[in-house]
């Protein structure tokens, strides 16, 4: 049977609860055990499929088609596992299986309540994604005291008695504010949200302070007596330079020994984080800069590209060199010129996205690159963009769009196949998940994967129109990757182009610290060698 450390967060929220779970597991999963880490987001939406990236930052796509919070990318990045639907549950989630069985009869005519019927259904979730493993990591959304979390944390307080305190670790991440005017760093807040716990029965095992200001041992002590926890079992987690480096930081304050002991687990053996270490020094200390223009129409929230920003860092790291990702608003470029407006891009990258807003932008910037030799990279709307641009500009077809664009006019060079046509006013018309992609010899695509079958996630409406493949191909744009048994078109590429490479998928989603995607890999080797040459 598998152990859980569970994860609440208190006092303010985005603390990073996520890079602290995703941590966490790094430093189990180097200690040889199975990890896996679940995701509790107490909001009503059943996933995170409909909510806007301005509001709610990237929608992270695992191999199966879900669609979740952009913390999940976290954990693949930081464990290096295929996570699953499995791995995300939110309250709409739950509601709607216990509102289902209901009406199927299935509580036989008894009161459905939050507890125990939701909690317990929390609970199934919990078990059944901890199956074959030995630890399973539970974040909770959210902050203690909200009174969506609180069926949550009434589930996990449940699980110690399911499964057995020994068994059990919670781990509340809260913060230690630093008063200006004081000058100095408050603990209440902490010790109010550990009061909130206790109160509903939790007493956290650790505590990890978030603080902008070093802690000292006797304020370590004071938190430690009022909180109800041993002083070793205060960890600190200050701003770093890269969140690459918090589960450094979290073993040097030996959290992972804390964990292990209070679950009972060899702690003994001495574990090697030198591969993370290596990440750090080249992400802080790189000696050559390249500047990367990111042409998104989201570009004002953050997080509406994280695994994007992400990659391009992987890729960095991999080439040492510092990745500047400079964003440019794709509707900026519709109004000024692009050819000013881009100058300073050593690669140019053009994310996903729905609707037209901003899309001529995204077109022009593909052009600009196409015709003065910058290396571009488009990903899903970007690749389709890319497409319309080639089509409407070498090969002349002057009302070429994609249907997102202008459903009315003729030459939808990315369009809504047919089946996809029938099903639209039923809504699943998304092709979600990993698909087989085969690459053709000889391309920049299979050179860069160095193998001629892959798989990548998908999330996206439109396709390539195969109506138009001999005609764009006639004028030299190269397909080079395909999936065979759909007949859909993959990647397209510009032979001789020093790097031009669009794709229908999301290549981001894959990218590792330690191992960056091929495709994000080879764009940045090109950007650095154009930033050299310039
Ligand atoms: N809006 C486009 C489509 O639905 C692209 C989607 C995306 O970039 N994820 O096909």
């Amino acid at each position: 049977m598998a152990k859980f450390v569970f994860i609440t967060g208190g006092v303010v929220s985005s603390l990073g609860k996520g890079i602290t779970a995703a941590s966490v597991g790094t430093l189990l999963k180097k200690r040889g055990l199975k990890v896996s880490i679940l995701k509790v987001d107490p909001y009503l939406n059943v996933d995170a499929g409909t909510m806007n990236p301005f509001q709610h930052g990237e929608v992270f796509v695992t191999d199966d088609g879900a669609e979740t919070d952009l913390d999940l990318g976290h954990y693949e990045r930081f464990i290096d596992e295929t996570l699953s639907e499995k791995n995300s549950i939110t309250t709409g989630k739950i509601y709607s299986s216990v509102i289902k069985k209901e009406r199927r009869g299935d509580y036989l005519g008894g009161t459905v309540q939050v507890i125990p019927h939701i909690t317990n259904d929390i609970q199934e979730r919990i078990i059944s994604a901890s199956q074959g493993l030995d630890v399973l990591i539970v974040e909770i959304g959210g902050t203690v005291g909200d009174i969506e979390g609180q069926p949550f944390l009434e589930a996990i307080r449940q699980m110690s008695v399911r499964v057995g305190r020994e068994n059990v670790v919670y781990c509340h991440v809260t913060l230690v504010p630093y008063l200006e005017a004081a000058q100095e760093l408050k603990t209440k807040p902490t010790q109010h949200s550990v009061q909130e716990l206790r109160r509903i029965g939790i007493l956290p095992n650790m505590l990890v302070c978030r603080t902008s200001h070093p802690m000292d041992q006797d304020m370590k002590n004071k938190i430690a007596l009022f909180c109800n926890v041993p002083p070793e079992a205060v960890v600190e987690v200050r701003d770093e330079a890269t969140i690459y480096n918090v589960p450094i930081s979290l073993h040097r304050q030996g959290l992972d020994v804390l964990i292990l002991k209070s679950l009972g687990l060899p702690f003994e053996n001495e574990l090697d984080l030198s591969d993370w270490a290596r990440v750090v020094d080249r992400y802080i200390n790189p000696p050559e800069e390249v500047k990367i223009a990111l042409v998104g129409k989201y570009v004002q929230h953050k997080d509406a590209y994280l695994s994007v920003v992400e990659a391009l860092h992987h890729a960095g790291i991999a080439h040492n060199v510092r990745v500047n990702i400079i964003s440019v608003e794709a509707e900026d470029l519709e109004k000024g010129s692009p050819e000013k407006i881009l100058s300073f891009a050593d690669g140019i990258l053009i994310p996903g996205g729905f609707g037209d807003r901003g899309v001529e932008g995204m077109i022009a910037a593909a052009k600009y690159a196409r015709e003065n030799n910058v290396p571009l990279f488009g990903i899903c709307l970007g690749m389709q963009m890319m497409v319309v641009e080639f089509a409407r500009n070498v090969c002349k077809l002057q009302d070429a769009h994609s249907k997102e664009m202008n459903p009315a006019t003729l030459n939808p060079v990315i369009h809504l196949m047919e089946e996809q046509e029938k099903l639209k006013d039923l809504g699943g018309t998304m092709r979600l998940g990993a698909y087989p992609c085969d690459l053709v010899e000889g391309t920049r695509a299979a050179q860069a994967y160095g193998e001629l079958k892959v798989s990548e996630r998908h999330r996206h409406r439109y396709e390539f129109n195969n109506a138009y493949r001999e005609k764009l191909e006639a004028a030299g744009l190269k397909i080079s990757g395909v999936c065979k048994e759909r007949d859909l078109v993959e990647i397209v590429e510009l032979p001789g182009h020093i790097w031009y490479v669009g794709e229908q998928f999301h290549a981001e989603l894959k990218s590792r610290p330690i191992r960056p995607h091929p495709l994000f890999d080879g764009f940045v080797e090109a950007a650095a060698s154009y930033m050299r040459n310039k």
